[in-house]
């Protein structure tokens, strides 16, 4: 469920007009949802009642100050895979002890700047990371909490870019390895190993491949635990999946997620952490855009939009279906017309749709792809300089720009001439 619904035979976003941002904002831009964001963040929260808990936002979906901001109002907490995700974090003022640190190439730099602004855990990758982690923090004179992301092997049946936890995937450390690498955690002087992490992809649409890794953390906790390891947290990861299709079968809901980890992992005692993105931000989002054209090809017509694969690059990236929606609610029985939904950037991998069954569309009108929320922003680029579109929160009937779009000369002027020219 979100904000993002017709009244009067207009979209609104809670109780604002997308019209009348478009018009003060121009197009194209992001428009976020309050309501929906804090939503969706009580869903985890709710779901994983009775059993000590932190939801820790995977902010890489979405990370905009005014959006982190509004979800550590919540008591969020943060999973960041950077430093400038650990620096945005922190600005946006959650405390280090509610940050994990999760990716599989942290940087000495990275594991100071953590270590030292404070850290709740770093989620481990692989033997040499730990080994650096444990240097860092001797050389800082500081313990390091841990946990080791172990790879069960489960088949997430996601998109092939967004598993992780397959063997052949880049991410943890093989499960049958991981008795030998907590012998070794626990024998460097840097580090306090205070759990074990598993994350296996995101786009998640059943709870079945949830279910498989988590009971190889159940058992792999026991085990540890007859290591003589503390294993007190239990980092779940994300990836619960969003419906991006209306009419389409629904993944299962956060409360349907909370009861299996509760099923699964309930009984070992641990403070349970999970780090959803995609399902707080991804239906809190939409990306607005105009019309710029309607063109007639050859036994097709396209609708080219103001917006680019360099504003949203989920579909050419992972072929990702966003359901795309006429800002002016068409009339009930109105004619529908397939159209190639475009983008004006030079490739042919910068169609959002192809055949869309649209109401009948006209140059000037404004479009909204619902689902745009996570890893659209964020993934954006400047490509064909293509300033870097504003984002726009929404709160009742209050809007705010969160990040204004960029001058042209504000982008070339990031850029310096070396002194020979
Ligand atoms: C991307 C990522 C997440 C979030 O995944 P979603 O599918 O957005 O919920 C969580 N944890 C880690 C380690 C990730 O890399």
């Amino acid at each position: 469920m979100d904000h993002f619904l017709y009244k009067d035979g207009t979209l609104f976003a809670e109780d604002v007009p997308v019209a009348e941002i478009a018009a003060q904002v121009g197009t194209p831009f992001y428009c976020y949802s309050t309501a929906t964001l804090e939503r969706h963040f009580r869903l985890f929260d709710e779901a994983l009642e009775g059993m000590p808990h932190l939801v820790c936002y995977a902010m890489k979906a979405a990370s905009n100050q005014a959006i982190l901001k509004t979800l550590a109002a919540l008591g969020a907490g943060m999973d960041v895979v950077s430093g400038g995700e650990y620096a945005r974090a922190k600005a946006a003022g959650v405390p280090g002890d509610r940050i994990v640190f999760s990716g599989v190439g942290k940087t000495e730099e990275e594991i100071r700047a953590a270590l030292t602004g404070g850290i709740r855990q770093f989620n481990v990758e692989s033997e040499p990371e730990m080994r650096e982690i444990d240097r860092v923090a001797r050389s800082l004179g500081v313990v390091a909490p841990i946990t080791v992301r172990v790879n069960p092997d489960v088949d997430a049946k996601t998109h092939e870019k967004i598993a992780t936890g397959k063997s052949e995937n880049k991410f943890g450390i093989p499960i049958a390895k991981a008795r030998q690498v907590y012998a070794e955690a626990a024998a460097l002087p840097g580090l306090k190993v205070v759990g074990i992490d598993v994350h296996i992809g995101s786009q998640l649409t059943e709870l079945e491949p949830f279910e498989l890794a988590y009971k190889k953390v159940a058992e792999l906790t026991e085990a540890l635990r007859a290591d003589g390891h503390e294993i007190t947290r239990l980092d779940l990861g994300g990836g619960l999946g969003i419906p991006y299709e209306r009419g389409n079968t629904a993944p299962p809901l956060p409360i349907e997620y909370g009861a299996l980890i509760k099923r699964t992992l309930g009984h070992l005692g641990c403070e349970i952490e999970i780090e959803p993105g995609r399902l707080v931000a991804g239906n809190a989002g939409i990306l607005v855009s105009r019309v710029i054209y309607m063109k007639e090809g050859e036994g097709r017509d396209f609708m080219i939009l103001d917006a680019a694969m360099n504003d949203l690059v989920r579909p050419a990236m992972y072929s990702a279906h966003h359901d795309i929606i006429p800002v002016v609610e068409a009339e009930a029985g109105a004619e529908q017309k397939p159209y190639d939904i475009v983008g004006p950037v030079c490739e042919s991998g910068d169609t959002f749709a192809k055949q869309r069954n649209m109401p009948l569309t006209a140059a000037g009108d404004l479009v909204a792809f619902r689902s745009a929320g996570a890893y659209g922003a964020v993934m954006s680029s400047e490509y064909n300089t293509r300033p870097l579109i504003p984002e726009v929160l929404v709160k009742d009937d209050q809007y705010a720009v969160i990040r204004k779009r960029p001058t042209f000369d504000e982008i070339i002027n990031r850029d310096t001439i070396p002194e020979w020219l």
